[in-house]
């Protein structure tokens, strides 16, 4: 960031877990990658308040695919997961900035406007005495944007190109071996794919308008 004055977002791929995102985004940065699969939804929050009604058992929250879902349970007994609409992305600038998620809770007679921190707060952080584990991986489990929505497909297309490359190259080759012997040589050609691949984006990038 002190290299690139005024920088306001960073993507990325899968490799970048909760741990990594969680200072860039203290940085004041909107950080995305794709999800990580395999995660379980985290318990995150109960919300109830007056316009519910009376015999309302409240909106049990959840923290799934990197976005707040209500948990309801179906009449055969099993669990089923809503996400919830997102209005805004909140920006808070202060010592760290802190990031807020507008969400919104259809209920019976109304809708709930709530906000839910998307940058690991220091409650987070403590250790939970029964695990002695932080209590929460905020920024593991929740994004400031959630891949699969419209925003988070468009910042997809942000990731730097190298991982399909090499992907490429690998397959450029019969049974993924580089015909050559030696360190050298097998570097003389890496050097020409990469030349190849630089002077054809090169090329398109000049015909274009
Ligand atoms: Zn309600």
């Amino acid at each position: 960031m002190s290299k690139a004055p005024g920088l306001r977002a960073f993507t990325y791929d899968t490799a970048l877990r909760g741990v990594h995102r969680a200072p860039l985004i203290a940085e004041g940065l909107v950080v995305f990658t794709p999800q990580h699969n395999g995660l379980e939804p985290q318990p995150l929050q109960k919300y109830k308040d007056g316009s519910c009604g009376h015999d309302s058992r409240g909106h049990d929250l959840y923290a799934a695919a990197g976005r707040v879902f209500e948990r309801h349970i179906t009449v055969n007994g099993e669990t089923h997961y809503t996400p919830l609409p997102v209005l805004e992305l909140e920006c808070r600038k202060g010592n760290t900035t802190r990031f807020y998620q507008r969400i919104e809770i259809p209920c019976a007679n109304t809708k709930h406007s709530l906000r839910i921190r998307v940058d690991e707060t220091k409650e987070d952080r403590e250790k939970d005495p029964s695990t002695r584990r932080a209590r929460f991986n905020r920024t593991e489990h929740l994004r400031q944007i959630a891949p699969d929505t419209p925003a988070g497909r468009r910042l997809k297309g942000f990731r730097q190109d190298s991982e399909s490359q090499h992907s490429r190259f690998d397959q450029a080759y019969p049974h993924k071996r580089v015909p050559v012997y030696g360190a050298d040589a097998a570097l003389l050609i890496y050097i020409g794919y990469a030349w190849v691949n630089n002077s054809t984006a090169r090329a398109l990038r000049q015909s274009s308008p």
